[in-house]
């Protein structure tokens, strides 16, 4: 009897030492997480200094030397700037496009950030008209006090309004798609420096070229909106497979009028998990009581936690299996305006030196949702790309911009993802952004226009169909070619050129 005792007495000392090594592991561990995510352990890094004609964008990749720098406040400086000046101008709002389209070298740049005031707010009839320069931010500080909130904008709110019509953007919002579907009309600064309506309606052709025209054709100068309630949301969730994802989101999405967010991030480095995210309107008490995010909000962590992800498979796994389902363990009720404005400070990394991050965008028709998903997942890891995320989202077909990237019904493939800057990670980058292209225009799809410039022309011309419609649009109406970024200089000169080639054949 002794004996069992004494043998079973020991036998729980050793599991005991045992569990508290093991414990003791996990502590450390997490305390090794915490000061790698929490604690700032080389300090914060020196500006890099750039001169104010020095344009570049939030990859810090491309920088392009300008010849002058105004900054209109009003639609008489834009016509006098074009007026008074013969040469090339480019147009920048938000400068969070990533290939060079706000800037041409030696141009003359309209740094349109400081044009941005509220003209007109028509509460019975949901409209709000602004200068094209303001940010999406500034615009929720006027028009949440009404409780409306804006029908479509991207997931952040730093962007500009011109930057984004003139982008055509999209967002997470189920039932709608690209931007121009929410523009009532717009007011444009022409390459003679006329001022034109246009609506869908009114010099249509300038409007439907204009919105999704990347500063090509005039320059956006007002802007009026619809609008919509502001309405109190709550987060669902679930994780599925992959292949379970577009038959899931055909019978409980897409139909569901009350859902007004969804977007679905599907888990590198596998690619075979995916996580439903929907925002449905509830009557439920608020958990977050805030009308929108504080713009002073202080980002500490979740930059590092990006990085922590992007350093290893590891990292994926501990977001994919441990960080996320304790996040969304929590309930979520908060305001639409309040989740339509996240800042893009939230992914700021500390430094961008030695590598960068980026998005890319890939947009293919629903039903090609299976075979390029295979498709995407087989480059990556051919290619052994760092991906962080993709975001996948629903957008029903654009209303007529010629340079539309929605022109059935599709699902977008937003693509976060870290990068070196040496040219040969760039290079890298390049072989994989190329392929991806290939897969989308195999499937009839197109790619998105503002991030790095890697498509080839005859790529362009394969994802944009109507791209003669628009360049001939161009020539009538900027003959002298005025309007230029890197994005034209890329692919309209091109054409130009074979053009004019065959005139004097
Ligand atoms: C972190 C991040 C998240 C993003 N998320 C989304 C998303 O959810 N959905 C989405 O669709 N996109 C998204 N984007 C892309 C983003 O919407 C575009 O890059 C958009 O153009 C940014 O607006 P901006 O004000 O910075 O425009 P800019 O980059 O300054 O300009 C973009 C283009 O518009 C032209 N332009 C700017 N203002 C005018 C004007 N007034 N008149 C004529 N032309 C003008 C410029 O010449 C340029 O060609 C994201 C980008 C980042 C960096």
């Amino acid at each position: 009897m002794c004996d069992f005792l004494w043998i079973n007495f020991k036998r729980k000392s050793v599991l005991i030492k045992l569990l508290t090594k093991v414990l003791f592991v996990f502590l450390l561990f997490f305390c090794l997480l915490f000061a790698y995510i929490f604690v700032d352990l080389k300090g914060p890094e020196p500006d890099p200094y750039t001169s104010p004609t020095t344009i570049n964008d939030i990859t810090q990749l491309n920088s392009i030397e300008v010849d002058r720098v105004i900054t209109p406040t009003s639609i008489e400086d834009i016509v006098t700037a074009i007026k008074t000046t013969s040469g090339p101008i480019s147009i920048g709002g938000g400068r969070y496009s990533q290939g060079g389209q706000t800037a041409y070298p030696d141009s003359l740049h309209l740094d349109m950030r400081a044009f941005n005031k509220v003209l007109n707010l028509d509460v019975a009839q949901k409209q709000i008209t602004v200068q094209s320069g303001i940010t999406w931010r500034d615009l929720q500080e006027v028009i949440d006090p009404q409780n409306l909130s804006v029908k479509i904008m991207q997931t952040y709110a730093n962007f500009t309004i011109g930057g984004s019509l003139s982008v055509n953007v999209h967002g997470r919002y189920i039932g709608e798609g690209p931007i121009i579907r929410s523009v009532e009309s717009i007011k444009l600064v022409t390459a003679d420096g006329e001022i034109k309506d246009a609506s869908a309606t009114e010099n249509s052709e300038m409007f439907y070229s204009a919105i999704g025209g990347y500063g090509g054709i005039a320059v956006i100068a007002e802007v009026t909106l619809n609008l919509v309630d502001n309405v109190k949301v709550k987060r669902v969730t679930q994780k599925m497979t992959l292949h379970e994802y577009a038959e899931y989101f055909s019978n409980n999405i897409r139909n569901d009028e009350s859902i007004v967010f969804h977007n679905a991030d599907i888990y590198p480095p596998n690619f075979m998990d995916i996580r439903s995210v929907s925002w449905i309107k509830t009557d439920e008490e608020l958990t977050i009581k805030q009308r929108l995010i504080a713009k002073n909000k202080d980002y500490t962590w979740q930059p590092k936690l990006a990085e922590f992800v992007a350093d290893s498979n590891f990292g994926k796994w501990l977001r994919q299996y441990v960080l996320e389902p304790v996040l969304y363990s929590f309930d979520a009720v908060q305001w639409r305006n309040y989740e339509a404005s996240y800042d893009v400070n939230e992914l700021e990394p500390k430094s961008r030196r030695t590598h960068t991050y980026a998005l890319r965008e890939y947009f293919v028709p629903v039903e090609s949702f299976d075979r390029f998903a295979i498709e995407m997942a087989d480059i990556f890891k051919r290619h052994n790309a760092n991906i962080i995320n993709v975001s996948v989202r629903h957008a029903l077909p654009d209303s007529g911009s010629l340079l539309a990237w929605a022109r059935t019904e599709v699902f977008a493939f937003v693509v976060y993802y870290r990068q070196g800057i040496s040219n040969g990670a760039q290079q890298e980058v390049k072989l994989w952004s190329q392929e991806m292209i290939n897969a989308a225009i195999a499937e009839q799809g197109a790619y998105y226009l503002p991030y790095q410039l890697n498509a080839t022309t005859e790529q362009f011309m394969n994802a944009y169909p109507n791209y003669q419609q628009f360049f001939e649009l161009k020539q009538k109406v900027d003959p002298n070619y005025r309007f230029r970024n890197k994005l034209w200089q890329q692919h309209f000169e091109v054409y130009k050129n074979a053009i004019s080639d065959l005139k004097y054949e």
